[in-house]
């Protein structure tokens, strides 16, 4: 047959590449931007492709390497990720190698021998190697195909991953030019993206951004019962018992979590692997592969160990703990059914775990404004999990698809929360707390509100918020406050294991105060309590009659005056 008119000029190049993704990997053919990201590589232009965790983010430099004339460098964050890279490749028959800390002298000179002998397609390095001046020299010796940056959300501190080593990466460009970069990530906003690209020093670069969509994941959200980590545990296991016999992962915020929950599964017959960074190398490795080797194996990991592996066959992700982002998110429930086959992501989550989320970005020397933007990380994370949007739709529109349609699918999608304007509410919880000085918890401010304060001081029947709640019950009032507390209007101080109530970011704050920023609260009604409706609880306090807020400010402390004062001038304003 044929042609009518002639091939683009690339073509030829891209015929090679899909016999190479064929007969090295055995796949048909592209998939979704693939192709467009290899055409370009393979044209030597710099790329930024954010492509689904499973995508198939590694071909896309792998192929132009293995046909561009020279060597590809691959920058990969984790020895345990390119180990695994590395031997997959090598059974496939493609010349790879990996130079890291665990690689003996010998070796490595092989390596390099067979470097500048033009027998190596793929070496990968990390940013640490890479930052030694001989490894430089070396490569500078060599012509390079390209240099691939995998992981590159890792560069930026706007990312959910930051590595310093990563920060320096940018230096590649200026020694060695003409060679084309190309920089992958799963999970990265318009931010993060940008931030990569100026780092990185891709001015020039083509960016490629797939779709977060996949229609294949059914998400569902379940607010913790309270913060036990028996009734988590207990929550855990019979998710797990309802999937029987399928293979999944459940992530877990800590290594002891991880211990606890997998022995607990076992228990119940599951075959359950824990799997963390606490345990040898060898060790870890031999779970690994009893996980991706037996079906129904269910793996208990904490997040930060579980890179980088592909089991196609994982049915679902339970998160026991939540994740820190909504990139995180994405790409740890990204773990699940990368087969295309229908797959579960089960997130947990409770007001302790948005609050231990907070504190733990706390205590990190990190820049003021990198802090705040991971706040708001962890903010917008806990919002959507107790939001009431379709979930994949809320994380793409974060992602800035802004076409993103409701998924059809997903727990809000096929049973919508009922609702609640709670506005108002809100405006006197966040009020209660602040006339309270901040200096109690959950419990207290909600008796506060419905006036049904033990032990009442005299102060506190005084507060203009004392009793204003009366008409919602305890319960009501839980979800109220949890829900505040998941939007960053209120914050959870630990006080040592007694919560205190904070008010959480001013600017929303205020927002909700002047009625401009509204509160909607999902999942469980607000429950009015009829036995609290009749009368103002204001006028059955403690000693009959309410004294006269002049009076019982009289019999504080002048410090304690003083700042009721100040919170009346400031809620004025
Ligand atoms: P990630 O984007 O998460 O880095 P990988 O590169 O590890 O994804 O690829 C995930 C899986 O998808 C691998 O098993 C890979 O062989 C497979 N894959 C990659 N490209 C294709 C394709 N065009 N068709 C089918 N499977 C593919
Ligand atoms: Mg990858
Ligand atoms: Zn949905």
């Amino acid at each position: 047959m044929l042609a009518e008119s002639p091939p683009p000029a690339a073509a030829p190049d891209m015929a090679r590449a899909r016999e190479t993704l064929e007969r090295v990997w055995g796949h048909a053919d592209f998939r979704g931007l693939q192709a467009s990201v290899v055409e370009q590589v393979l044209a030597g232009r710099d790329v930024l492709a954010v492509l689904p965790t499973g995508g198939g983010k590694s071909v896309c430099y792998q192929i132009p390497a293995m046909l561009r004339p020279g060597l590809g460098l691959v920058v990969s964050p984790l020895i345990a990720l390119m180990t695994d890279q590395v031997e997959a490749l090598k059974q496939q028959g493609v010349r790879a190698a990996r130079l890291d800390s665990g690689v003996s002298l010998t070796d490595r000179s092989a390596i390099w021998d067979a470097a500048r002998a033009g027998e190596l397609d793929l070496l990968y390095v990390s940013p640490e190697g890479l930052a030694q001046p001989h490894m430089i020299d070396r490569l500078a010796s060599l012509p390079l195909a390209l240099i691939a940056i995998d992981e590159a959300h890792c560069v930026s501190q706007w990312g959910h991953d930051f590595r310093p080593d990563y920060r320096d990466l940018g230096r590649l460009a200026g020694m060695f030019p003409g060679v084309p970069r190309i920089a992958v990530t799963a999970t990265a906003d318009a931010r993060t993206r940008d931030d990569i690209l100026a780092s990185l020093r891709l001015s020039d670069a083509a960016v490629f951004v797939d779709s977060f969509d996949r229609p294949n994941l059914q998400l569902i959200a379940e607010r913790k019962v309270n913060g036990s980590r028996a009734r988590t545990d207990a929550r855990v296991v019979e998710l797990v018992g309802e999937r029987s016999g399928k293979s999944g992962v459940v992530y877990c915020g800590s290594r002891d979590g991880c211990e606890r929950l997998a022995d607990q599964l076992r228990q119940t017959g599951v075959h359950a692997i824990a799997y963390h960074a606490g345990m040898a190398p060898a060790e870890r490795d031999k779970r690994l592969e009893r996980f991706l080797a037996e079906d129904g194996a269910v793996m208990v990991a904490t997040i930060a160990s579980a890179w980088g592996w592909d089991k196609p066959d994982v049915r679902f992700v339970i998160h026991a703990d939540p994740p820190g982002s909504l990139e995180a998110y994405w790409q740890e429930i990204g773990r699940a059914g990368r087969d295309g086959e229908p797959a579960e992501g089960v997130t947990l989550y409770g007001p302790s775990d948005i609050a231990w989320a907070l504190r733990r970005l706390d205590g990190r020397p990190m820049d003021e404004t990198v802090k705040q933007v991971q706040v708001r990380k962890v903010r917008q994370l806990f919002a959507m999990l107790d939001g009431a949007a379709c979930r994949p739709q809320a994380v793409r529109r974060y992602f800035g698809e802004t076409d993103a349609k409701p998924c059809g699918q997903c727990d809000v999608c096929l049973d919508p929360p009922q609702t609640h304007d709670a506005t108002v509410q809100a405006q006197k919880a966040l009020a209660a707390v602040q006339r309270l000085d901040q200096r109690f918890g959950r419990g207290r401010v909600i008796d506060h509100l419905t006036g049904r304060t033990k032990d009442v001081q005299g102060w506190e029947t005084a507060l203009s918020t004392w009793g204003v709640g009366a008409d919602i019950s305890p319960n009501g009032w839980r979800e109220v406050i949890d829900h505040l507390l998941f939007e960053g209007l209120l914050e959870e101080d630990p006080n040592e294991g007694k919560p205190l109530l904070r008010l959480g970011d001013p600017e929303a704050v205020r927002g909700v105060y002047r009625g401009e920023r509204t509160v909607e609260v999902a999942r469980v009604p607000l429950r009015h309590d009829p036995t609290t409706r009749s009368g103002n609880p204001r006028q059955r306090g403690a000693g009959g009659g309410r004294q006269s807020r002049a009076a019982v400010l009289e019999t504080l402390p002048a410090d304690v005056r003083e700042r009721f004062e100040v919170l009346r001038a400031w809620r004025r304003d």
